[in-house]
């Protein structure tokens, strides 16, 4: 899977460039993608997957995680309320903490089914109207909120603004987890990979450079 050889050398670089000696964990972000796409993968070794939609998930994973059990699937979509169950039972991470309904409706699913995922708060870095994420200035309100109810947050996550250099709100972000103290960095997409890793990240997000652009 050269794609795949192609992206880690890339964070590999980046991250050699950045005297940073941890690597970050690479998703895949395999939403739209057919499972014969994503097979590819799996044979190369890929094991962490990200989807943005709960129902697509359900559809395509059962299936490929009979084959390959230690698959890990990462949620990185907004989270409606109304399914924080079915994804606290189906994704080993959720990316997209982003209001209190959804720390509760995450909480109840953690008591009721017994099960955590790892959680990251997705912080709106660039103050878009039309973004998810919870605003800088509430982010502290909603850290305690998840702390009240008894979840434990890995990190933040961001999506910057696209049509401006990501650097800053990666630096921000960082910033933002150091004030916090959470350890997590979930940032950087095929466009801005390196940019993230050498401001931290922890974890990077990437779809298209790994199946080719989405139809
Ligand atoms: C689609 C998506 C990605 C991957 O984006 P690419 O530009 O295809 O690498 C990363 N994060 C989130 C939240 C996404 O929705």
């Amino acid at each position: 899977m050269d794609r795949l050889e192609e992206m880690k050398a890339r964070i590999a670089l980046a991250a050699k460039r950045a005297g940073r000696e941890v690597r970050p964990t690479l998703v895949a972000v395999s939403k739209t993608r057919e499972a014969d796409d994503i097979r590819p993968l799996l044979e190369a070794g890929q094991r962490d997957f990200g989807e943005n939609r709960v129902q697509e998930a359900e559809a395509k994973w059962p299936a490929l995680r009979e084959e390959y059990p230690d698959v890990r699937l990462h949620m990185v979509g907004q989270l409606q309320s109304n399914k924080a169950e079915d994804a606290v039972r189906l994704f080993d991470a959720i990316h997209s903490v982003d209001r209190p309904s959804l720390v509760k409706a995450i909480a109840a699913a953690k008591t009721k089914l017994g099960r955590q995922p790892e959680l990251y708060v997705q912080v709106n870095i660039g103050a878009e109207a039309q973004k998810g994420g919870v605003s800088t200035a509430d982010l502290g309100d909603l850290l305690a909120l998840a702390q009240d109810q008894g979840l434990e947050i890995a990190g933040l996550m961001c999506i910057p603004p696209a049509d401006l250099e990501s650097s800053p709100f990666f630096a921000l972000l960082a910033e933002l987890a150091r004030r916090h103290e959470v350890a997590g960095l979930s940032m950087g997409m095929t466009h801005d990979v390196e940019q993230a890793v050498m401001q931290g990240a922890t974890i990077v997000r990437i779809g298209t450079a790994l199946f080719g652009p989405r139809g």
